[in-house]
């Protein structure tokens, strides 16, 4: 079975040739052949016909035999025959006198006709059909007599019999040789095309192959003329394909892997609006996933995203805004893609996480804000204070003085938390140098508790030492930010401890560290506000405000993290509080091993 339509066509329209010639020249040969064989008969048997009529004029004197004559040409008599015909004999004036078979019907005037052509000197020779298909050959030869002068006319029709069977004999040989030579013919050219056409085959695999996305396998270029040519030209188009398609596999691997590397996330859609691209930052960033029957919100699951979407698709305008998705703020911008030739091809979108960025604007927002509020307090109270001196309106001597006491500590105030702004940012840009280096901490510890115990005995307060700091280890970490935090902690105890109450300062240490701790028996702080009293400005008692700026914490906090150390909280509403922090050891000094 040939599984090539193209062979099998070409096998077909071969097949069909040799069948059509075949045909035709049987055919060409069954009409050609009748007058050929007839015609050769009738020049065969003239000669005979011209000595016949010697006889006849022999006869027509009386010298001859009328049965003799008859067993000589008649057809009848086989066996004497030497003619094997129907004669007709007629006299100088046409009159027909002898006939060898008067069965034989023959058309009157056609047959007078021809007496008076041949008794005119003129031979005739012609082809009767008979009924069953024999043909018949009319010789007419003039007879002449003895001084040479026409003396009658001599008719023979002879059957074709032999003709006959000759032709039907050479069409079955004829037949029979194309019965071989049509399919000898047939295989020769079947080997031939299927040789011919194999180069073709192997292009046409070749071509698949590519299809494939194989390029390696090659045309065979060795065949002469158009088929070499072509194999050689697939291989050229082959060789600048695996080229094209290489360079564009690298190109877009590119683009995939930028995409892929953004941080931000990206979704891109084609003109109908599916989703032709999404990178891992987008569905990191939406938890992709969630919505299996609609691939659009499976992958980004909110509506206004895609009406953005479609939006840009068919109008061209492009959208910007902020989702919130939960704690978490994500900007969006989506944009119409543009074709060549200006159309709309699709959409893109691209989208980033700026939760941390609307946080920092959001604190740095409050931060101004708090700030503005801490400072706009003590300016109000100087500014209420020395209106009235100016305008000369207090005239007691121990007002003014009071007044200008008031004055003073609102400036003491101001410049403290002027302080502890620069403090706090120095910290937080890192430029606030803390060196390190061993120190005791008995003795800031001692030289405070001096400094506090007078302090605390105006507020009413009692201060206690809880720990023999003399047997306290060598610390490693700058003793100035360390007596700043004890006074910072010291400060916020006698702030926040009414009067009778007691504040100890204690500590203990291990292998790495020592705790130092601030107790008091103060107001305390309730658990929902625990959490934030190390932030910035964050006051527990807001109303209270004069007592403090709410910064303190915040940079205790923001200079033992730059250390590397952590504080922490115990706390009891009514009962008091305990603030701790951490100071890294000294390392132990190297071991000296004397030699005696
Ligand atoms: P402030 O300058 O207001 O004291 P801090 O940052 O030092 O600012 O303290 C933040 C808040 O923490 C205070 O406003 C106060 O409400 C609370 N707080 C701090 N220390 C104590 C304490 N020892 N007892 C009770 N509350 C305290």
């Amino acid at each position: 079975m040939i599984r090539s339509a193209l062979l099998r066509r070409i096998y077909a329209v071969i097949l069909l040739a040799l069948v059509v010639t075949a045909g035709c020249t049987w055919l060409l040969f069954m009409l050609m052949s009748r007058s050929l064989f007839v015609n050769i008969r009738a020049n065969e048997m003239l000669p005979r016909a011209r000595s016949l009529s010697a006889i006849v004029n022999a006869y027509m004197e009386g010298r001859f035999d009328e049965n003799l004559l008859l067993r000589l040409v008649d057809v009848n008599e086989k066996d004497t025959s030497i003619m094997n015909a129907y004669l007709i004999v007629a006299d100088r004036e046409g009159t027909i006198s002898l006939v060898s078979d008067e069965k034989q019907t023959l058309d009157p005037q056609k047959l007078e006709n021809q007496i008076s052509e041949i008794l005119s000197g003129r031979t005739v020779v012609s082809v009767l059909k008979s009924i069953g298909g024999v043909d018949i050959v009319t010789l007419g030869v003039p007879v002449y007599d003895d001084g040479g002068a026409i003396s009658g006319a001599l008719l023979l029709y002879v059957p074709q019999y032999e003709t006959l069977a000759a032709r039907s004999a050479l069409a079955g040989a004829l037949a029979m040789a194309m019965g071989i030579v049509v399919p000898i013919v047939f295989l020769l050219i079947y080997a031939l095309v299927y040789q011919m056409i194999a180069p073709l085959r192997q292009m046409r695999d070749v071509a698949l192959r590519m299809a494939d996305g194989s390029f390696d396998t090659r045309a065979d270029e060795s065949v002469n003329g158009e088929v070499g040519q072509l194999g050689s030209s697939l291989n050229r188009l082959s060789k600048a394909l695996k080229h094209n398609i290489s360079e564009l596999t690298f190109e877009r691997n590119r683009l995939v892997q930028i995409l892929n590397g953004l941080s931000e996330g990206i979704a891109a859609v084609d003109r109908i609006g599916n989703i032709t691209h999404i990178n891992p930052a987008l569905e990191h960033l939406f938890q992709a996933g969630g919505c299996p029957e609609n691939p659009r919100m499976n992958v980004i699951p909110r509506e206004e995203v895609w009406a953005a979407f479609d939006q840009a698709i068919n109008s061209g305008e492009g959208a910007h805004f902020t989702l919130s998705e939960g704690e978490r703020n994500i900007s969006c911008a989506i944009s119409p893609v543009h074709d060549d030739k200006g159309g709309i091809a699709g959409a893109v979108g691209l989208f980033r996480d700026i939760t941390s960025e609307v946080r920092l604007e959001n604190t740095r927002r409050e931060y101004v804000a708090n700030v503005s509020h801490e400072m706009r307090t003590p300016l109000t109270a100087m500014r209420g204070l020395i209106e009235p001196l100016r305008d000369g309106m207090v005239k007691d001597e121990n007002a003014r003085k009071r007044y200008y006491d008031i004055i003073l500590r609102e400036i003491l105030r101001l410049s403290r938390l002027i302080n502890d702004l620069m403090e706090l940012s120095r910290l937080q840009s890192g430029t606030l140098a803390i060196e390190p280096e061993n120190f005791e901490i008995a003795e800031i510890v001692y030289d405070l508790y001096e400094r506090y115990w007078t302090t605390c005995e105006e507020h009413g307060l009692t201060l206690a030492l809880t720990a023999d700091f003399e047997k306290f280890p060598l610390l490693f970490s700058n003793p100035d930010r360390v007596e700043q935090l004890l006074v910072i902690l010291l400060d916020n105890a006698i702030k926040y401890t009414p009067s009778g109450g007691h504040i100890e300062l204690g500590g203990e240490w291990d292998d790495e560290r020592a705790t130092l701790r601030v107790k008091d028996s103060g107001l305390g702080i309730a658990p929902e506000h625990i959490d934030h009293i190390f932030e910035r400005f964050y006051k527990v008692d807001k109303a209270h405000s004069g007592m403090g700026s709410g910064l303190g914490l915040s940079i205790a906090r923001e200079m033992l993290e730059q250390m590397g150390e952590k504080i922490w909280v115990t706390s009891k509403v009514g009962e008091g509080s305990e603030f701790c922090f951490t100071v890294k050891r000294a390392a132990p000094p190297p071991m000296i091993i004397e030699n005696e």
